[in-house]
């Protein structure tokens, strides 16, 4: 079978955010000159943007993996790592962004209008930005964090402002390619491989163009033929034509049967029902035909439509029939709301960052806590770092994990993962009250909180919130505010 250039599917992978580092600032007789591990940087994203110069997906169909560069590490000396390089994929004007199940991800619209595909990782701190009046000299840092990687779908829809539909041998191309005045390029339009026909059609001063849907055969809704596949390029059209057949030799064939037939299928297919209709009765150079013609044509106007009689071949009837398009295009492009030229930036997850869940899974007798917070701060923490580890565990505490977890009804010893399956990890908990509470890592490590939760030291707390505060802005990468930790940094 053909491969449909106008459907790829592609692996976008952005780019992982660098470590920060851990380091120890060395100058001559000042042995301990604090901590100066500077920040990683943050991973490149991968960016979808509708480019007025792109007309096919083809390129995307030929090379399917892409991947945006990844942060650099921090270094000593307070030296951020260079941010990972930016993917940016330009798309045609009408690319639908899908997961793998269909669902719609953006509908990319406009000149400029971009989707971020795969979120970049965010760097990690590095163990200057995480000293505080407590933490003098942090022994650890935080690692990057993977950027987003995943499949999506790009799927383009049709431009063609008038869409042929009707059964095979019809009359379909033959009347494209006398009513177009000019055959595009096929680089012009993203059909490429697709569509055979597709024509620009010129009435007075209306250009529209014309596109063929092959293969709409009688069960072709079920999946029968080609006609799906190509259906999918006249979504947008603003009007369909029936094509039908007046000197047909199959007895059991007709063109007002003809027409309920293909209706059906495109009833199946849904989504056009809208789109205004109307019917060409071909080839009435064949004597039959247009006395078949002249008897159908009665009960096609009493179902409403307009109906022309042409011929293909001998060329008749195409000029009130060309007008008589133009005038629908015409009017159907007038009717569109003004596209703004530039729209949004579409992030896809909605990324609530506030909150956190806590679960209890009765199959696997677990409390499962889920939330973007708790989850980025496992994927920083490097757990072969007792340090580290504790940091984790106060992280978690202040956000009120521990708290929502004695509600859940945990209890020492229960099973706690954080994070959705298959990257979660798992912990053995120990409410922290209890110092000393035991860690499972990700390789079944043993690890022990170093700080057990203070009893009540107001200015601790609010010192290591601000510290967290500053970890979370600095997540957000806004430059401004990483600058604003680093200053604060330095006093303490
Ligand atoms: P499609 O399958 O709908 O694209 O149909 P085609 O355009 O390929 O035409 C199928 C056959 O019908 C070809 O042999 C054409 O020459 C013939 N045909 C198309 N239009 C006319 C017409 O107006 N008159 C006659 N006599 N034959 C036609
Ligand atoms: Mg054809």
């Amino acid at each position: 079978m053909t491969t449909f250039v106008d459907r790829v599917e592609l692996h976008v992978a952005a780019g992982n955010g660098g470590h920060g580092c851990a380091s120890v600032h060395r100058e001559k007789f000042k042995p301990l000159g604090g901590p100066d591990g500077g920040n990683g940087g943050r991973g490149g994203s991968v960016t979808l943007v509708v480019d007025p110069q792109v007309t096919t997906l083809l390129e995307y169909h030929h090379s399917p993996h892409r991947k945006a560069g990844n942060g650099k590490p921090g270094a000593g000396g307070n030296r951020t790592g260079a941010e990972g390089e930016d993917l940016v994929l330009p798309v045609p004007d009408g690319t639908v962004v899908m997961d793998k199940k269909g669902n719609v991800l953006a509908d990319l619209v406009g000149n400029g209008t971009s989707f971020v595909a795969a979120a970049g990782g965010i760097g990690g701190l590095g163990n200057a930005a995480l000293a505080s009046t407590r933490r003098k000299a942090p022994g650890f840092a935080l690692l990057g964090e993977p950027g987003d990687a995943g499949d999506i779908v790009l799927e383009l829809k049709s431009v063609a402002d008038v869409a042929l539909v009707g059964y095979p041998s019809a009359g379909k191309s033959s009347l494209i390619s006398v009513l177009s005045a000019a055959k595009p390029k096929i680089a012009d339009y993203p059909f490429t491989t697709l569509i055979p026909n597709l024509g620009v059609v010129t009435a007075g001063s209306t250009v529209f163009t014309m596109a063929d849907v092959p293969g709409l055969i009688p069960g072709a809704s079920q999946g029968r033929g080609l006609g799906l596949e190509f259906l999918r390029h006249v979504e947008r059209c603003s009007v369909l034509v029936h094509v039908l057949d007046t000197a047909t030799l199959e007895s059991d064939r007709d063109p007002l049967s003809d027409l309920d037939v293909i209706e059906e299928e495109l009833k199946q297919y849904g989504g056009l029902e809208d789109r205004p209709r109307v019917v060409v009765l071909n080839k009435i150079d064949v004597p039959d035909g247009q006395d078949l013609a002249d008897l159908v044509r009665p009960s096609l106007e009493e179902r409403g439509y307009q109906v022309f009689e042409v011929s293909a071949v001998a060329h008749k009837g195409l000029r009130e029939l060309t007008f008589a398009l133009a005038k629908i295009v015409a009017e159907a492009r007038a009717a569109k709301p003004v596209e703004e030229a530039t729209r949004i930036v579409i992030r896809p997850k909605a990324v609530d960052d506030a909150g956190f869940e806590v679960a209890y899974d009765q199959q696997e007798d677990l409390y499962r806590v889920i939330g973007s917070k708790p989850e980025r701060w496992v994927k920083q923490t490097d757990f072969n770092n007792d340090e580290a580890v504790g940091y984790l565990a106060d992280r978690l505490n202040r956000l009120g994990v521990e708290e929502a977890l004695a509600k859940a009804g945990a209890r020492e010893g229960d099973t706690v993962v954080i994070g959705a399956t298959e990257n979660a990890v798992v912990f053995d908990w120990e409410p922290s009250m209890a110092a000393g509470a035991e860690m499972l890592g990700r390789r079944g490590e043993d690890h022990r909180f170093e700080t057990p939760r203070p009893a009540v030291d107001r200015r601790k707390e609010r010192e290591a919130k601000r510290a967290d505060a500053a970890a979370e802005e600095f997540a957000q990468f806004d430059p401004l505010s990483r600058h604003a930790i680093e200053a604060e940094d330095e006093d303490y």
